[in-house]
């Protein structure tokens, strides 16, 4: 009976739409249903932290509607619908009081934001910034304000940074870190970007926390843990993202930081696959986009017919800092090695090296980017 059943993919981010695109390369006739909980516009995430230095809002950065989407790649596209469970058994996938059969299931549901715990009655001004209808929300929060308080200095609250200040707002950081992008870069560029972005204007406030969210005005009273205040019209929190498990591990999946794969992206129920945010590839956990990129090619020609397993080439993570061009290929979780810094000012050319010599990974600033 599920010979019958369409191939049903879960998610139409760019980890959706990117299978997609490489199944049709390989198979237009086979029916694929498309389900999402948000409307399946769709967008390029990265973009979202370059809105003030391109000049988009958030219908500027949308790429294509669902519709057009549909048409395109000859799919169906259910939008606005939200799976809540999974029965393996009988290969259905579970919406509320519906049940949809599915020949081969696909998770691409991607990661939640990590939600801090604050104290205040100001948190309706924190906005987390994960998709293209929270950017939305955030720039029409935005309007008419001009001070944007920004909570985590990763990759996500650096790129903010500097594109808020490319639309002149005022940019406060706040991270209980030493350094800026402390999981993705030696310290040596790390204090570059974070040099060139004070020269821009962004103040850091790093080695602390905010504990508190309290109106004032039209806008909010930040109390950091230091004991300082700020004001801002805004708050953004980027303090992390958490590959979404719950409802795989509800219904047997094995799941560990994601929902757990091996190579062939496949989970450890039969006919059910994971890949990009929320999937842990043979343990890794990579939000990035080149990654879901080289799971998308191995898995169409998987569901093709043609069992392929995921191998990953050199993946550079390039930050959309401006101000201080960076990219940065970190080395494998656990490597064993050094930094070796050649640094000139803000342009750091760093290379992690082995004891035997070997380059297993590089992070580079300014003009060495
Ligand atoms: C601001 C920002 C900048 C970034 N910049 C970069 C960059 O420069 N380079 C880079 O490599 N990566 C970058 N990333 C990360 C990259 O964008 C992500 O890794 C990638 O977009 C994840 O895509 P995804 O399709 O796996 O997940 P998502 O885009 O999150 O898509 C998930 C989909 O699943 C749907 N969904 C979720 N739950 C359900 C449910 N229960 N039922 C139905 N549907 C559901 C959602 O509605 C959505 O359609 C950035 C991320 C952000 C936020």
């Amino acid at each position: 009976m599920t010979d019958q059943a369409p191939i049903v993919i879960v998610g139409t981010g760019l980890s959706g739409y990117s299978l997609v695109r490489e199944i049709r390369k390989l198979d237009k006739d086979t029916p694929v249903v498309m389900v999402t909980a948000d409307d399946g516009v769709s967008y390029s995430k990265p973009m979202l932290s370059t809105g003030f230095t391109k000049g988009k809002d958030a219908e500027g950065l949308a790429q294509a509607d669902t519709d057009a989407m549909a048409e395109q790649l000859g799919v169906t596209i259910r939008t606005f619908a939200t799976v809540t469970g999974i029965d393996p058994a009988a290969h259905e996938l579970i919406l509320g009081d519906e049940r949809l059969t599915y020949r081969q299931l696909i998770l691409a549901w991607g990661a939640d934001v990590v939600r801090l715990s604050l104290d205040g009655d100001g948190l309706d001004k924190v906005h987390s910034i994960n998709d293209l209808l929270d950017y939305r929300a955030f720039r029409e929060a935005l309007a008419g304000g001009k001070r944007v308080a920004i909570m985590g200095a990763g990759l996500i609250g650096c790129e903010f940074a500097n594109d808020l200040r490319n639309g002149d707002y005022q940019v406060d950081v706040i991270a209980p870190d030493a350094h800026v992008m402390p999981s993705l870069l030696p310290e040596p560029a790390a204090s570059a970007v974070q040099t060139e972005l004070t020269n821009l204007g962004v103040r850091f406030h790093l080695g602390t926390v905010v504990d508190r969210v309290d109106r004032e005005g039209e806008g909010v009273a930040l109390t950091l843990g230091n004991g300082d205040t700020l004001q801002a019209d805004v708050v953004i929190s980027a303090v992390g993202l958490r590959p979404r498990t719950a409802l795989a591990a509800a219904a047997g999946l094995a799941t560990g930081r994601g929902i757990q794969v091996n190579r062939a992206l496949e989970t450890s129920a039969p006919d059910v696959y994971a890949m990009g945010d929320c999937a842990e590839v043979d343990g890794q956990v990579l939000l990035y986009v080149l990654p879901l990129m080289a799971c998308a090619r191995a898995l169409a020609k998987t569901l093709a017919g043609e069992r392929t397993e995921v191998s990953y080439g050199t993946m550079p993570i390039m930050v959309k800092t401006p101000c201080c061009p960076t990219a940065v290929c970190p080395p494998p979780h656990g490597a064993d090695g050094q930094w070796q810094v050649e640094q000139d000012g803000s342009d750091v050319k760093a290379l992690f090296v082995s004891p035997a010599g070997e380059t297993l990974g590089f992070a580079v600033t300014g003009r060495f980017a």
